[in-house]
C-alpha cells in the first residue's frame, strides 16, 4: 500500500533532525551546518550531488551558489522548477576546503541519503558527478562513460530511473562538458513521463496521477 506523502515528509522531517546533530564522521566539527537537503518532499524527481561547498554550509541549502544556478537554468530551460524537485548530496557536511568525500564519510553518510529515496520516492535520481554516481549505481565506471543514459535500479525496495549527468561544477569549468550537460538534461522530460518498467503492464500507457501534491519541505524547523 502507498503511503502518504504527508506521513513520508513528517518522517523526513524527523530524519532530518538527526542529521542535524550528527556526528558519526569527522566532518561535524569543521561544518557550519548540516545540509540535508530541500524541495518537494514528494518529488518524483530527485538530483544528488557531491557535498556541500562555502556557500551551502553557510546557508544550509544545496547548491546555493554558481552551480547551484546553472542547475535552475537547466531545469527552468526544460520546463522544471526547483521546488518541483528535491535536491541533496551525498555529504550532507562540507569537506574542508571542498576536498573530495573520503570513503569512510560517504560511508558514514549513506544511511541519510537512502532514507530520503525511501521517503521522497522519487521516480527518477539525476546523480550529479562521479561520487553520486558510483554511490548510487555500485559501479565503479565514471560519468563520462555513464552519462545520459537512463540505468533500472531498485532503490528503497522500489524501481527508480537512475540518470547520471556531469557535475554542473565541472561544466562551468569546460564547455564542452556544459554542452553535454545540457544535451542530456533536454531528455529528463521524456524520461520523467515514463513508467517504471515493473510497473507498466501496458506499454504506452500514461503515469498515474500522483494521489497527493507535495508541499515543499522548508529546513527551518
Ligand atoms: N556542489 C555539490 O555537489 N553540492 C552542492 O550542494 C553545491 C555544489
Amino acid at each position: 500500500m502507498a503511503r502518504p506523502a504527508a506521513e513520508r515528509r513528517e518522517e523526513l522531517i524527523g530524519v532530518y533532525r538527526q542529521a542535524r546533530a550528527c556526528t558519526r564522521c569527522p566532518l561535524h566539527e569543521s561544518r557550519t551546518q548540516v545540509v540535508f537537503g530541500s524541495g518537494n518532499a514528494d518529488a518524483d524527481l530527485m538530483f544528488v550531488g557531491e557535498a556541500p561547498g562555502v556557500n551551502e554550509d553557510a546557508q544550509g541549502l544545496p547548491f546555493v551558489g554558481r552551480a547551484g544556478k546553472l542547475l535552475e537554468e537547466l531545469l527552468e530551460a526544460n520546463g522544471l522548477k526547483r521546488a518541483d524537485v528535491f535536491i541533496t548530496n551525498v555529504l550532507k557536511s562540507r569537506p574542508p576546503a571542498n576536498r573530495d568525500p573520503q570513503p569512510s564519510e560517504i560511508d558514514a553518510c549513506r544511511p541519510y541519503l537512502q532514507r530520503q529515496v525511501e521517503l521522497i520516492e522519487p521516480r527518477v535520481i539525476c546523480t550529479l558527478g562521479n561520487f553520486a554516481t558510483k554511490l548510487l549505481t555500485g559501479s565503479p565506471r565514471g560519468i563520462t562513460q555513464v552519462h545520459g543514459r537512463p540505468q533500472r535500479q531498485e532503490i528503497g525496495g522500489r524501481p527508480v530511473a537512475l540518470y547520471p549527468l556531469f557535475h554542473p561544477a565541472a561544466a562551468l569549468r569546460t564547455p564542452k562538458v556544459k554542452e553535454q550537460l545540457a544535451e542530456d538534461f533536454a531528455r529528463l522530460p521524456a524520461l520523467l513521463t515514463e513508467r517504471a518498467p515493473s510497473q507498466s503492464p501496458t506499454a504506452g500507457e500514461l503515469s498515474p496521477e500522483r494521489p497527493e501534491a507535495g508541499r515543499p519541505l522548508a529546513w527551518d524547523l
